[in-house]
């Protein structure tokens, strides 16, 4: 790996394990995930102007109004999606690629990681990131996530990063049974954060936190 993938100051494995103290005292506790977050560095999926502030705990901007997820958000994401289940997953599907961040740690508990994006630039710089870092099971798809991936369901697990009004029908429909789905619902600046799973007969859903996504929009760009 170049120096730059492994990082430096600001960018350093002790700048890391900071972040992971914070995530950990926040309630996180699957170590599955904080290695995945120790293990990828998130300040090569956003701008190198940005970098030095990839370890804060903080969403940042990714151009076209977008954001990367704060890390707790994403460890917190990670984990709900996970739950008792057994890993390595067989095919997580996330709706939102952004900067590929959330994707690349999805990545590392997986087999296939398929993940839509309806901003074909943003989609095409994370295939860059992913590549750069050698993550060969992520597979893109550039439309509208609300739709999901039909040709490719059922999933184990769907990880939805941008808020629609209402949870998408045909998301639900993609879900194995037993399979779980973690969707921030609701219109404006703050939604609720949803986890649900489905059963033999139908969904079992939870509201968790309050959360802060950009709205899950149909047009592609
Ligand atoms: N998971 C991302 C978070 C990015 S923010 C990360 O780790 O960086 C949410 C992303 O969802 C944005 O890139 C936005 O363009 C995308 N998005 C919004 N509506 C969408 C839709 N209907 N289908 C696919 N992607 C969508």
């Amino acid at each position: 790996m170049k120096d730059y993938y492994r990082g430096i100051g600001m960018t350093s494995d002790r700048t890391r394990d900071r972040l992971i103290k914070r995530i950990k005292e926040q309630g996180v506790q699957n170590t599955v995930v904080l290695d995945a977050i120790r293990g990828i560095p998130r300040h090569i999926f956003v701008d190198e102007a940005l970098a030095s502030r990839a370890y804060e705990d903080t969403a940042l901007p990714i151009g076209y109004s977008q954001t990367i997820s704060q890390p707790y958000i994403v460890a917190r994401m990670t984990e709900l999606l996970i739950g008792n289940s057994k890993l390595p997953f067989k095919k997580v599907l996330e709706i939102g690629t952004g900067s590929g961040y959330q994707a690349a740690i999805l990545s590392q508990i997986t087999t296939w990681v398929y993940s839509i994006e309806r901003i074909n630039v943003l989609q095409q710089q994370a295939k860059q990131k992913f590549k750069a870092l050698g993550i060969k099971n992520i597979v893109t798809q550039h439309s509208d996530g609300s739709l999901g991936w039909e040709y490719k369901s059922p999933f184990d697990a769907i990880m939805v990063t941008a808020a629609p009004n209402a949870l998408p029908k045909m998301l639900l429909d993609q879900l194995k049974v037993g399979g779980r789905m973690v969707i921030p619902v609701g219109l404006g600046g703050s939604q609720a954060l949803m986890l649900i799973v489905k059963t033999s007969t139908g969904f079992e859903k939870q509201v968790l936190d309050r959360v802060s996504f950009v709205p899950l929009l149909e047009d592609c760009m």
